[in-house]
């Protein structure tokens, strides 16, 4: 097993850093690249990456890679899947999305892909915010959060309640693995990887549709430093969405 300070073989050389200083995307795509290494599955996989931050994970990942419209990761990762088992091959197939991506344009496809009990696995980075676009309102701000389309904070009258995504992914009937984690300490950290690396399993061992929800960093949108947004995650983020594991078909 790597420790987080390893750089995996998964990584590609001379990467270039491009997220904003203090961002969680370096951490979660590290974490990815670990488990794909201690797995063995860099060859046979296939990247969906998405819209939105999350997209720059192409750049550091030594993958085969495609690139899904706004919100349709999970519909094509379902057409990769099942295109290659017609032929009578199995590839490794996951996604890694925003909240934005998973939770609001794309939330059919998500919904749809676990409720057939696809066997992918989906990665969704919940920072609660449209980061890339400039910090819009997402299907998961939270309650009194203020962005740059909520100025005087979301309010449940108008905007509805924050969506858990982790908790509804849970409820579908071919969702193998739903679980929410955190990257705000080194605890969290290797909580985190061990989340992704069972959701990982879990696909090879065709178990059905497996999830991992990163609360995630966005300093720059959040206007906050590096550790206070870890602070806010760890203090505020964590009451509306709690870590932990919602399913999992092998121990509920
Ligand atoms: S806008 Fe937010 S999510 Fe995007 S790179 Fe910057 S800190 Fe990360």
């Amino acid at each position: 097993m790597q420790t987080i300070f390893e750089t995996p073989k998964t990584i590609k050389e001379n990467s270039r850093f491009s997220f904003c200083p203090g961002c969680d995307h370096g951490v979660a795509i590290k974490l990815v690249a670990q488990v794909l290494d201690e797995l063995g599955l860099q060859e046979n996989t296939i990247l969906v990456a998405s819209s939105g931050c999350s997209v720059n994970l192409y750049d550091y990942l030594e993958l085969d890679c495609i690139e899904a419209p706004h919100g349709r990761a999970c519909a094509v990762a379902t057409g990769i899947k099942r295109a290659h088992k017609v032929q009578g091959k199995e590839k490794f197939v996951f996604t890694y999305q925003g909240d934005g991506d998973f939770a609001s344009i794309g939330l059919g496809e998500s919904l749809h892909s676990a409720l057939r009990g696809e066997n992918i696995t989906a990665i969704c980075i919940n920072n609660t915010n449209f980061g890339m676009t400039g910090g819009q309102m997402g299907p998961t701000s939270v309650l009194g959060q203020i962005t740059s389309t909520s100025p005087q904070g979301r309010n449940k009258e108008t905007h509805g309640f924050p969506i858990k995504t982790a908790e509804h992914i849970a409820l579908c009937d071919g969702t193998s693995f739903s679980a929410r984690v955190a990257l705000f300490d080194v605890k969290n950290i290797l909580k985190a990887k061990n989340a992704i690396k069972k959701a990982f399993e879990y696909q090879k061992q065709g178990l059905g549709f497996s999830f991992v929800e990163i609360l995630a960093s966005c300093p720059t949108n959040w206007r906050l430093s590096p550790l206070e947004s870890h602070n806010k995650i760890e203090n505020e983020l964590t009451k509306t969405y709690p870590l932990g594991i919602f399913k999992d078909i092998k121990n509920d």
